[in-house]
């Protein structure tokens, strides 16, 4: 029998993200669905401290709303200089929400008399998942890296022009979507699911 699970988002990526994560690890019996598949409910505002309470409250409200099982998520980038601001505020750092290119305009001019080697930064990732009638799970994911000194590369989304990952010689932007979802904080979290969502397929 396969077992219907919400991600509680409208953007097909993550879906396919976590479609292929489970494919890749020979999880069978689980339908991923998004937003647009199911009935409008009320989306409550993240308006919490931390990532983990964030998606821990996307997730309650999906399951909530639809008798589904709901993996949520949450995410940013936590900046050393800044202590780890902008965090939860990162879609909306400069103001209006989701402008990338005054986000990354904003982070570069308070990091600007800032040295290389105080440029440290982390992308973060908070996964939950709710089972109506069965458990809660959160995990956190985290992807090392520095804020760079100018945008490079025109690939991913949100402050990747800008952040160059521990180890690699480019920024996230210029990384293929695989090679990215193999390495990022939400790939991170959601190997971390990978147990608790294969149960759920027996
Ligand atoms: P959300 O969790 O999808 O709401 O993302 C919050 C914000 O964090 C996004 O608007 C981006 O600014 C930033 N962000 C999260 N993940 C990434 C990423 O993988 N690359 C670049 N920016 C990210």
């Amino acid at each position: 029998m396969t077992r219907r699970v919400l991600v509680a988002s409208r953007n097909a990526k993550k879906l396919n993200e976590l479609r292929r994560i489970l494919d890749d690890a020979g999880v069978a019996g689980i339908e991923i669905i998004g937003l647009d598949d199911v009935p409008a409910y009320d989306e409550a505002p993240e308006t919490a401290a931390t990532f983990e309470e964030n998606a821990l409250a996307k997730a309650r409200d999906g399951a909530a709303a639809t008798g589904l099982a709901c993996v949520a998520d949450d995410s940013g980038i936590a900046v050393d200089a800044l202590n780890g601001m902008p965090g939860v505020l990162s879609a909306r750092w400069s103001g209006g929400h989701g402008d990338d290119a005054a986000n990354n305009a904003l982070l570069l001019a308070q990091l600007g008399d800032v040295p290389d080697e105080r440029r440290g930064a982390q992308f973060v990732s908070a996964c939950a998942l709710v089972v109506p009638g069965g458990g809660e799970t959160v995990v956190r994911g985290e992807w090392p890296g520095a804020i760079g000194l100018e945008p490079v590369g025109d690939g991913g989304f949100g402050y990747d022009p800008l952040f160059v990952p521990e180890g690699g010689d480019g920024t996230a932007a210029q990384l293929t979507p695989e090679a990215k979802n193999a390495v990022s904080h939400r790939g991170r979290a959601l190997a971390q699911l990978l147990p608790t969502l294969a149960a759920l397929a027996d």
